[in-house]
């Protein structure tokens, strides 16, 4: 039905944007250059003519003259291209009130969370759709419903090769089938602290949190947070990470700083403090959050934080499946709906 013809059509469009951009760059100027050399074009003027227009254009490609034009979103300010080969894309996939952020690069891919128990087989198609069938790194950020409820379905769809998640179980089915999946195809699991790196071809992942195997009977201050980067573009993604949490990674000193917060907690008061938001200065913000759900989310006070800081908000509620596709140098987002 509609959804999924309208990922996948969302998905050609992005596939195809920069190309197209400059495609109509080019053939606007060849236009140009055909009207000045008359009715009758011998085929080595026409053919002068492009190569000037086509090095015109990648001259202007190489010093980031079509940023403005090809991105809606930010721009660094520096003109040379990131020490980064290719680009990947991050989708903040609408689950309603759960989280899924799936991250797709050259050398492989990683799954932040794998919806609720309702919206996993939602996580499972979008995936699906996209031609995926091996996933490189799940991250299980905490045990609850909301993040891990469609994990069994991921971990028994796809070839997972490696599971990370917080030292620290629970008591729910879903838990238990989650460990199931995981020992049923006997894939590797670890539980790494705040310092821990690592990488996927050229993205470098520093764990943020938690600090500690000692973070109290509180499940979201256990949940695992990264600092994902790539090239000069970098994200903060956290879970459901209340403030005494952030306050935790603000205090192990690791640079905090990046263009893009994915909200903690779905937006709620009880995370992104002042502090925080400080620590991090994002110039995007995205919400994973369900429309009207019970919770209020997100939260009003953190709402005004974010227009206080004149963020660009991003929510799946409404703007559906979110991608962000960046070269490590310039951010370009497309979303399902306008919002
Ligand atoms: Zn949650």
């Amino acid at each position: 039905m509609p959804v999924g013809e309208i990922k996948a059509a969302a998905k050609r469009k992005i596939k195809d944007k920069a190309v197209k951009t400059v495609t109509r760059k080019v053939s606007g100027g060849g236009r140009g250059g055909g009207k000045n050399s008359g009715k009758k074009k011998s085929p080595i003027l026409i053919i002068v003519v492009l190569l000037i227009v086509v090095g015109a254009a990648i001259a202007a490609w190489q010093f980031g003259l079509f940023d403005s034009l090809l991105n809606m979103g930010d721009t660094e300010p520096s003109v040379t291209r990131a020490d980064v080969d290719g680009s990947i894309e991050i989708h903040f996939i609408d689950v309603g009130q759960a989280d899924a952020t799936f991250i797709v690069t050259e050398a492989g891919t990683m799954l932040i969370d794998a919806g609720s128990r309702r919206s996993g087989p939602r996580v499972v198609e979008y995936l699906q759709e996209m031609g995926i069938t091996e996933i490189t790194y799940v991250v299980a950020t905490h045990p609850h419903e909301d993040h891990i409820g469609g994990m069994d379905l991921i971990l028994n769809g796809f070839t997972v090769g490696h599971v990370l998640l917080p030292d620290i179980s629970h008591t729910t089915r879903t838990y238990e089938r989650m460990v199931e999946a995981i020992e049923t195809h006997n894939i590797s699991t670890s539980a790494p602290l705040a310092g821990h790196t690592f990488e996927m071809g050229d993205v470098a992942f520093t764990v943020i949190h938690p600090s500690t195997n000692n973070n109290g009977r509180n499940l979201n201050n256990w949940s695992l947070s990264l600092r994902v980067d790539f090239g000069n573009v970098s994200m903060i993604t956290t879970g459901d990470a209340e403030v005494p949490a952030e306050r935790e990674m603000i205090a192990t000193g690791i640079n905090l700083q990046a263009d893009i917060l994915r909200l903690g907690h779905h937006g709620s008061r009880t995370s992104t403090a002042q502090e925080f938001l400080d620590a991090v200065n994002p110039s995007i913000a995205i919400i994973q959050v369900g429309e009207d759900n019970d919770y209020g989310h997100p939260h009003s006070e953190v709402m005004d934080r974010l227009y206080e800081a004149g963020l660009r908000i991003y929510r799946n509620d409404h703007h559906g499946n979110i991608v962000l596709t960046t070269d490590g140098t310039s951010i370009d987002i497309r979303t399902e709906r306008a919002g």
